[in-house]
């Protein structure tokens, strides 16, 4: 008996009356429905499409409503019986729909041998106030590694080929965190265009889930070009990033020497100073996919359904893994937690559920969160163990302004050597990274349009004194970070300023 039979098992066993299962794959629930109903339970089913169907054949009994079902179901005392409802969670607001799923569940735990447990299986978590204390919700994981393995062997055996067990590893591999559904839907889409399943499937394999990415709506990919060069400065985190480049380009090797995946990092500062770019370079440098996550974007408006989308976006995640999951702005999302005033529930059950996910992940999904301001932020954050490093991101220093206005020349094939970069350094103190780049831009732009080639040091000094810097616009904002910065003990991303600029 695997272990979510096992668990379902041991809710009908306990009178749990409604069992609620959020997910798509029904081929797979139905048939760990009919392991637990093990020929002792009979089940009766009613399909969102077909009405009353017959749970073996699929044959359409009665194109009856969920209400009328209902109240047939009601009158069934022998034998035990399951009832399993499909794809019904738009009905569940309807207080008919409610009452008659409490009288139900009332007489299961009152009458004598009414036996009757009622399985919603749906693709969305909706679940009205009303009957919330009556429902057990349940997660079924994706196969895992042993699972998958088995999907393939079968598939291959049904189809009467060989696959290689080089390919099989690396399929299973591939193929994590997607669902059952999903895993033998590839094998078909891969059997029916080549006729064998080979390695070359794998990217077959991403393009896939590439699509329930998109579908999902709860996670963007985000196409990028930079890397690691184009970051000025951060000298510290940039270091620290290619130390666990170089393990997470050779997990396998890495993990097989005792060494811990990577968990992610934090990167909190000053705007506009490199953090998104940052994230960006770390999905370069290990070679992976950039996610990013927008939490907003999960609040649902029924109990429970925007910890259920999260629970979903992380499991997306990790399908895709190995990959970056950034998540931008955390604070934003996450903020007043933990006040006084206990913040908002549902965010704090959000905040929950990630920070819970972050602590027992052994999933190779790398986090990299960035944040303005540390002090609005839960202080569990910050504690050893959810993310290996946090980084602060401060206004560039002298040495990294020459770097990243050198960069954004050299991207734009201006640099020449007479610029005087150390007199354009001394002008520009409290400007950010993108002010610097918009420095940049706009002198090219200026010598462009007065049909001039060369850049000099003059074209940039004059565009700077019309360019406020972030600190004189923002100077509040810019004071408040760094108060907030300096009130925690982290890590400078930057090294110390040097001394002969
Ligand atoms: P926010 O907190 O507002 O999201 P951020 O720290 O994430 O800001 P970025 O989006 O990384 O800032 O920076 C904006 C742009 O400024 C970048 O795309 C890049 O062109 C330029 N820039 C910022 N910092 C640097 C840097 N250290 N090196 C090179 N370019 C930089």
């Amino acid at each position: 008996m695997s272990n979510i039979t096992f668990e379902l098992a041991s809710y009908v066993d306990a009178l749990r009356s409604i069992i609620y299962i959020p997910h798509h794959d029904f081929f797979k629930i139905e048939r760990i429905i009919k392991e637990v109903a093990n020929n002792e339970f009979q089940i009766i089913e009613f399909n969102n499409a077909y009405g009353y169907v017959d749970f073996y054949t699929k044959l359409t009994k009665d194109e009856c409503t969920l209400e009328e079902f209902l109240k047939y179901a009601d009158d069934i005392t022998n034998p035990p019986s399951f009832i399993l409802l499909k794809d019904i969670h738009g009905e569940l607001q309807n207080p008919k729909i409610q009452s008659l799923l409490k009288n139900i569940a009332y007489k299961n735990s009152t009458v004598e041998n009414f036996y009757c447990t009622i399985f919603i299986v749906s693709t969305k978590l909706c679940i009205p106030d009303e009957i919330e204390s009556l429902i057990t919700i349940v997660e079924i994981e994706s196969p895992n590694e042993l699972e998958i393995r088995n999907l393939i062997y079968n598939f291959a055996e049904i189809q009467q080929m060989t696959i290689s067990e080089n390919i099989i590893d690396e399929m299973a591999l591939s193929f994590k965190g997607l669902s059952e559904f999903e895993i033998n839907q590839i094998l078909n889409l891969a059997y029916q265009s080549n006729g064998d399943i080979s390695a070359d499937d794998k990217d077959l394999i991403l393009k896939e889930k590439e699509q329930f990415i998109k579908k999902s709506g709860m996670l963007e990919i985000v196409n990028f070009k930079e890397t690691i060069d184009d970051i000025g400065g951060l000298e510290n985190l940039k270091k620290w990033l290619v130390r666990k480049g170089k393990i997470f380009n050779h997990l396998e090797h890495a993990l097989k020497a005792g060494v811990d995946v990577p968990k992610g990092l934090m990167l909190v500062g000053m705007p506009g100073c490199g953090k998104s770019l940052a994230a960006k370079a770390t999905a370069k440098l290990f070679n992976v996919p950039l996610l990013r996550l927008d939490i907003g974007k999960l609040y649902g408006k029924y109990v429970g359904e925007s910890e259920e989308n999260m629970r979903k976006a992380l499991k997306i995640a990790e399908a895709v893994s190995p990959c970056i999951l950034w998540v931008d702005e955390i604070e934003k999302s996450f903020s007043g937690i933990g006040d006084s005033g206990g913040g908002n529930s549902v965010t704090t059950r959000l905040f929950g559920t990630f920070l819970t996910w972050m602590q027992e992940k052994n999933s190779t999904v790398f986090v990299v969160a960035t944040a303005n301001d540390i002090s609005s932020l839960p202080p569990e954050f910050l504690r050893k163990g959810r993310f290996d490093e946090l980084f602060s991101v401060d206004l560039p220093n002298k040495e990294e302004r020459r770097k990243i206005i050198d960069i954004h020349l050299k991207k734009r094939g201006k640099y020449n050597l007479n610029i005087d970069t150390i007199e354009i350094v001394k002008a520009t103190e409290g400007y950010n990274g993108a002010d610097l780049e918009s420095v940049v831009k706009d002198a090219i732009e200026t010598i462009y349009l007065e049909n001039r080639d060369i850049l000099t040091t003059e074209d940039l000094l004059n565009v700077i004194t019309y360019t406020k810097s972030i600190t004189a616009s923002l100077k509040d904002k810019i004071d408040y970070i760094r108060k907030s910065m300096e009130k925690v003990d982290i890590k400078p991303a930057s090294f110390e300023e040097y001394l002969y600029l």
